[in-house]
């Protein structure tokens, strides 16, 4: 609590602070200490006081705010007071069974704040095109994929090397691709 007692003087300071807020260098503070006829120190208690009760608004307003942008993806915000928006807030999804979490006003503010155990949303990420993958990996090599539909990498596609005289060969993209194995003929002639 305020131990500056209040006083006529008091409202005086009132508007006196609402104008040295405005042009907040102290030369306008002495003299409107000066022409309050009170000390300089009297009036920057006076000052720290509104200052500190500003803040307090200011994060009030500020958490209001916050609470507004998580509401709208259903997120309670718990915490009721921060220090700066640096200082992590606690926050809540609605599945009951996950706990709290935190995150700082200023990653709230730039929409990141989702609960670490809920699902992520599904980002638009394209399914691993397996069919240029393999026409890719042949090419590579010097060869060719013949097949035409690309099923999962441990399914049989139709391989041939570069070379004519060579029979085609079926193998799966896992081999080709991460075993690094080819044209069994080839091989068989390296030998
Ligand atoms: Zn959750
Ligand atoms: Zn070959």
């Amino acid at each position: 609590m305020s131990n500056v007692k209040i006083t006529d003087k008091e409202q005086k300071f009132q508007s006196a602070i609402e104008s040295v807020k405005k042009k907040s260098d102290v030369i306008t503070w002495s003299l409107l200490a000066k022409e309050l006829n009170i000390s300089r120190q009297r009036f920057f208690i006076s000052y720290n006081e509104f200052i500190k009760e500003e803040r307090i608004k200011k994060k009030a307003e500020t958490l209001a705010k916050l609470s507004e942008i998580l509401k709208q993806k259903n997120i309670t915000l718990i915490s009721t007071s921060y220090e700066t928006l640096k200082s992590k807030l606690e926050l809540k999804c609605p599945n009951p069974s996950h706990p709290t979490y935190f995150f700082t006003a200023t990653s709230i503010k730039h929409g990141s704040f989702s609960c670490p155990c809920c699902p992520k949303p599904k980002v638009g990420r394209p399914k691993k095109d397996g069919m240029a993958i393999a026409k890719a990996i042949a090419k590579k090599k010097g060869g060719v994929c013949l097949s035409t539909t690309y099923v999962n990498n441990y399914t049989n596609m139709l391989w041939h090397c570069g070379n004519e005289y060579h029979s085609t060969w079926l193998a799966p993209l896992q081999n080709v691709h991460n075993l690094n194995s080819w044209c069994p003929e080839c091989a068989r002639s390296k030998n």
